[in-house]
């Protein structure tokens, strides 16, 4: 649980968040992860005056995000309301992943309550109207929860440049960069916001992710830090100063489309030896294959297979940390982020892989390494920040 963070506000006050949105952020957060909580204690663990905690519980009440709960015990004096969130509304979360995709309930401070994956029609043109229909029916079995909107976690990043008209990033119809991804991605928002007259943010995964680390308090939000997707592809999403850094035409961020060998393999890009054709989970497959001399299995198996001590697991494994290493070496020179965050598969495996990529950065010395960690949450990390995409634009 997250110890009250006085700096959090200060930190964020300098950034394009007003106050008010901060300390909303802030008192929410906190009734999250302690509910059922007292106004008391909310001034408490948060260090804001009590009239201010006040104020934002009476709008949060207002705005139904949370609700009044059981009266609690003292030893003497007048028993406080206990205050919870609002177990009637709840999120969509869907995640678009190259591998898989994948649709949960949530409630209103992430919980999974509800999760499955769907299974994509080989035919492009049908994809997004299978996706749809699952979105149907998750909402039609959960009829007596009423939704705030749909998240959706994107392998791919949106074209602003050539989207100019249409610059929020909250609305990103196509055009779309997703080389991993071989139907019309960019469709998805409108067509799931017809379908289903619910508001729909969308966002690249690794942005997400960033977002999300702050939003559910898993980082102080006080430094920067930087997100690597770790799946198919690598994807990076950047929170400096406050913000998602976007970038002109929203490309920061394509570490994973630098070239690292001008003699290596193709990549989906259109380029070849991009940084993730060298340490992505298809990379740690390849290796598998090289090094063993026969088909890899699916890179979740071939993790158990590492865990397991199979010496050709470990030894590709072993490279694709090195990979993500070398590359993070750049990360870290380009913006010397406090930390650095993982996401996917690879986290499952940390205590193995996290040292490996941490001694491939540690190589460079002129550097200054950053901490680096996996993300909360693990597997459900995109999921998540699904949810921290919706939440984020509605209740600030
Ligand atoms: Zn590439």
């Amino acid at each position: 649980m997250p110890t009250p963070r006085l700096s959090f506000i200060n930190k964020l006050s300098a950034s394009n968040k007003i106050p008010r949105q901060i300390n909303r952020n802030l008192i929410f957060n906190q009734i999250r992860t302690r509910q059922p909580v007292s106004r008391a204690d909310l001034a408490r663990v948060s260090g804001l005056q009590r009239s201010t905690v006040s104020l934002i519980v009476e709008e949060l009440l207002a705005e139904k995000w949370i609700i009044e709960g059981s009266l609690g015990r003292l030893p003497r004096g007048r028993r406080p309301t206990f205050l919870n969130l609002n177990s009637q509304r709840g999120v969509l979360a869907l995640d678009i992943h190259p591998a898989q995709t994948t649709l949960a309930v949530t409630d209103l401070g992430g919980y999974i309550l509800a999760q499955s994956q769907i299974a994509l029609p080989a035919n492009p043109r049908q994809v997004i109207g299978a996706i749809v229909k699952a979105i149907e029916k998750m909402i039609a079995d959960h009829s007596d929860r009423s939704f705030d909107g749909i998240g959706i976690s994107l392998p791919g990043r949106l074209d602003l440049q050539l989207n100019k008209s249409n610059l929020n990033h909250s609305k990103p119809d196509k055009p779309i960069f997703a080389p991993n991804i071989n139907w019309p991605i960019g469709r998805i928002k409108s067509r799931v916001e017809e379908a289903t007259g619910l508001p729909v943010v969308a966002d690249n995964v690794a942005n997400a992710c960033a977002l999300s680390e702050i939003w559910f308090g898993d980082s102080d939000g006080m430094h920067d830090l930087v997100v690597v997707s770790v799946s198919e592809g690598l994807g990076t999403g950047i929170f400096a100063n406050g913000r998602i850094l976007r970038g002109e035409g929203g490309f920061a961020g394509e570490f994973g489309h630098v070239q690292v060998d001008p003699d290596g393999l193709p990549c989906a890009c259109g380029s070849r030896g991009c940084w993730e054709t060298v340490a992505s989970n298809r990379a740690g497959m390849r290796y598998y294959t090289e090094i063993a001399s026969k088909p890899s299995p699916p890179f979740e198996s071939l993790l158990k297979l590492a865990e397991a001590e199979d010496t050709a697991a470990k030894q590709s494994i072993d490279k694709m940390c090195a990979a993500l290493g070398r590359g993070m070496q750049m990360i870290a020179s380009a913006l010397a982020p406090s930390e650095i965050v993982v996401v996917g598969d690879i986290t499952t495996l940390w205590q193995y892989a996290g040292p490996r990529i941490e001694a491939e950065m540690r190589r460079n010395p002129s550097i200054r390494v950053p901490s680096l960690r996996p993300a909360q949450e693990g597997n459900k990390a995109r999921l998540r920040s699904a949810v921290a995409l919706v939440m984020n634009e509605n209740l600030l």
